[in-house]
């Protein structure tokens, strides 16, 4: 049985037994599913395509027998010369004396190690008599401990395929299997091992990418399913009539990604199920009218809806924009944390005896003596601002409400539907027709003059401007110093027409609010600020955003700052100030001007950055597999995802004889994830 404990298998004694432990290896199975975490493919290449100081594969004739010298305490090196396509090459093997009798003039040899392309050397990590053969091209390694080897390893996992491979059975069904073209697991645990070529090598871990993401998929939306089930929620019945004349009174057509976002929300809100769900959409796709005709949607059935936002400014223009929107068709309030007093009591009373319908608020709108008559339904915008806490503390108010979190940090898809495993995702990933794009430009610091002569030019006709300032090491101090004296040059640099105002963390956000206010009134033309300036503030009239040291932030930082402008019909630029060193920084400047799509761009950082960093260190929940990696192989994720959701919606697991043992599969690796916590 591949249960069996690893002692069971020949040649594995107690002191082995103990090695593999380490490993946390204890049964076969664990074993024979323990893959080697790197593979060097070694190719005999001719000598002119060697790279200095590359690790290379040579084969050559043993021109004179090799001399050996000690020195220091039991070290030796061989040395001696093999011809190469003609050429003499020096081979060093060090403390390796016992080679000396098996290498003879004459021999052929295979030679793998560290190439000098200056001296014509070759540094031996590995050897072998005779000429390379295919079966040696691809050499596994394995991640080991204590006093394991390679070597050992390798024999043990002869060994052990040897006495239970045929014993691997199958659990993807077959039809998958043959529509993939996917070796079966057994022949795929073999080919991990002890691969015969790169082609075989690449479908054995085809196979188990897949099956990785495939079981993944599997717990994650049967464990969603059951959640759902479980929690109930309300049904919200509303009115498709009153909500097509509404949709219908917009001066402009929802985009077919703006429908199909929609459509999926308000599946949510009809369905008993409570709603948890995230809607993705850049900057300007047109997120907030969805969100106002599904807050529409709840009204019509007799609910209260709350939209909460991160800061007071942008409370005040939803409410804005909302109340414009509805025209009369639904009663909103407002309500900040500067709505004080006899107003705040007003809307309180308002809304406890459900004479308002709509609530547009900052966090104020989750304090304790909020509560509503009959709260429905929740968005929260730019739900990065928002902590758990208080998420909870407003999902925990009313009648356990559908909840939507709208952001407009793309995150890249393989990504969302891992890590956001509990949260359904709606992506808006189109944007209205006619939109001018942001050009972007990467300027060198040389050219900050030319730079700020362009902004001088575009505010004497009318426009504003955006400066982030340069970024200094984490310290608070020295950013607002910087930004303080950045402040003081484009003074003295620009006319005294044209205002500069200073944005900071270290204002209060009263202070903060008051700039804000300035600049959106265009009282201050040029902002300088660090990077506090806030995630959705909406000033049409500014055109130009410069950023001071480009380089230090991540692509979705950038893009995200790059949103404050192009929200006009003007056309909108965005300059990079940038002089970086390394290759990515260069590789961000070059995407940043190539594109203004942030899924595109949120892709390419996850490439660039991979998934630990993406969402910083702590973050949990991005799984970690064996074989697969989340970047590479989204694709196949993705089809494992609709795969998954096809196998969920038809109960197959339950009716379909050939997907037994893929059940019982589950079942097991449930019970041994449960035994583990
Ligand atoms: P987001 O919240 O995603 O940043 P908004 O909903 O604020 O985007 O939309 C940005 C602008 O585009 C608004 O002025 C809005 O009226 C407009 N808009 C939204 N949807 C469409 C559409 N389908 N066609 C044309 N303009 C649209
Ligand atoms: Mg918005």
């Amino acid at each position: 049985m591949l249960e069996d404990s690893i002692a069971e298998l020949k040649g594995v004694g107690e002191k082995v037994a103990e090695e593999l432990a380490l490993l946390k290896i204890f049964t076969i199975e664990d074993l024979l599913l323990y893959f080697p975490y790197r593979y060097d493919v070694f190719e005999v290449k001719p000598l002119i395509e060697l790279i200095h100081d590359d690790k290379v594969t040579i084969e050559g004739k043993v021109i004179h027998d090799p001399t050996l010298q000690f020195y220091g305490k039991r070290k030796s090196r061989l040395t001696f010369s093999v011809e190469v396509e003609g050429v003499a090459v020096k081979a060093v093997m060090f403390n390796r004396a016992f080679a000396k009798k098996q290498i003879h003039t004459g021999d052929i040899i295979t030679l793998t190690g560290k190439w000098d392309a200056h001296r014509l050397q070759i540094t031996v990590s590995n050897y072998k008599l005779g000429p390379a053969s295919n079966q040696d091209k691809i050499q596994p390694s394995y991640s080991i401990k204590g006093n394991l080897t390679n070597i050992k390893l390798k024999k043990i996992m002869e060994q052990a395929l040897k006495e239970y491979g045929p014993k691997i059975s199958e659990f993807i069904p077959e039809s998958f299997l043959t529509g993939y073209k996917l070796p079966s697991r057994r022949e795929a645990v073999q080919i991990m091992h002890f691969p015969p070529n790169r082609m075989a090598l690449k479908h054995a871990r085809r196979r188990f990418t897949y099956e990785e993401f495939l079981l993944f998929q599997l717990k994650m939306q049967l464990l969603r399913k059951k959640k759902r089930e479980a929690t109930k929620g309300n049904a919200q019945v509303y009115d498709v009539e009153q909500l097509e004349s509404f949709v219908a009174s917009f001066p402009f057509t929802l985009t077919n990604a703006q429908r199909s976002a929609l459509d999926e929300i308000l599946k949510d809100l009809v369905s008993p199920y409570r709603m948890n769900r995230l809607l993705q959409g850049d900057v300007g796709s047109g997120k907030t009218a969805v969100a106002a005709i599904s807050l529409y949607a709840s009204v019509t059935a007799g609910k209260q809806g709350a939209l909460m936002v991160p800061t007071e400014i942008l409370a005040e223009q939803h409410y804005e924009s909302l109340t414009e929107l509805f025209k009369g068709r639904a009663r909103i309030a407002l309500l900040t944390g500067s709505i004080k007093g006899k107003k705040r009591k007003e809307i309180l009373t308002q809304l406890a005896n459900h004479e308002v319908d709509i609530l547009v608020g900052t966090h104020a709108l989750i304090q304790d003596d909020v509560s509503f008559a009959e709260l429905g339904y929740v968005i929260v915008d730019e739900q990065h601002r928002f902590g758990v806490e208080q998420r909870r503390t407003l999902r925990d108010k009313g009648l356990h409400p559908d909840v939507l979190f709208m952001t407009a940090t793309p995150i890249p898809r393989t990504l969302a539907i891992t890590a956001f495993g509990d949260m359904d995702v709606s992506v808006i990933d189109e944007m209205p027709k006619g939109r001018k794009e942001i050009e972007t430009y990467w300027a060198k610091e040389n050219m900050l003059e030319r730079v700020l002569k362009m902004i001088e030019k575009h505010v004497e006709s009318g426009e504003q401007a955006y400066i982030i300032c340069p970024l200094i090491e984490e310290s608070d101090k020295l950013d607002i110093q910087d930004a303080v004296d950045l402040y003081h040059q484009l003074t003295d640099f620009f006319p005294s027409s044209i205002n500069v105002g200073l944005m900071h963390g270290r204002l209060k956000a009263n202070e903060k609010d008051a700039v804000m206010k300035q600049f959106a009134g265009n009282e201050v033309q040029v902002l300088v600020s660090t990077t506090v300036v806030e995630v959705g503030v909406n000033v049409p009239n500014a055109t130009i955003m410069v950023i001071y040291d480009a380089e230090r932030f991540g692509l979705s930082q950038l893009h995200q700052l790059r949103g404050r402008v192009g929200r006009g019909d003007k056309q909108s630029y965005c300059i990079l100030i940038a002089d970086p060193k390394g290759e990515v920084g260069k590789e961000r400047m070059r995407i940043m001007t190539e594109t203004t799509n942030g899924f595109e761009l949120s892709e390419e950082d996850l490439k660039l950055r991979g998934p630990g960093d993406f969402f910083g260190k702590k973050q949990s929940g991005v799984p970690e597999f064996k074989v697969a990696d989340m970047v590479h192989d989204y694709r196949a994720l993705e089809t494992a995802r609709q795969d998954a959701a096809e196998i969920i919606e038809k109960n197959l697991l339950e009716e379909k004889e050939d997907f037994l043992p893929l059940k019982l599969h589950l079942e097991k690796d449930q019970i041994s994830e449960a035994t583990l916590d």
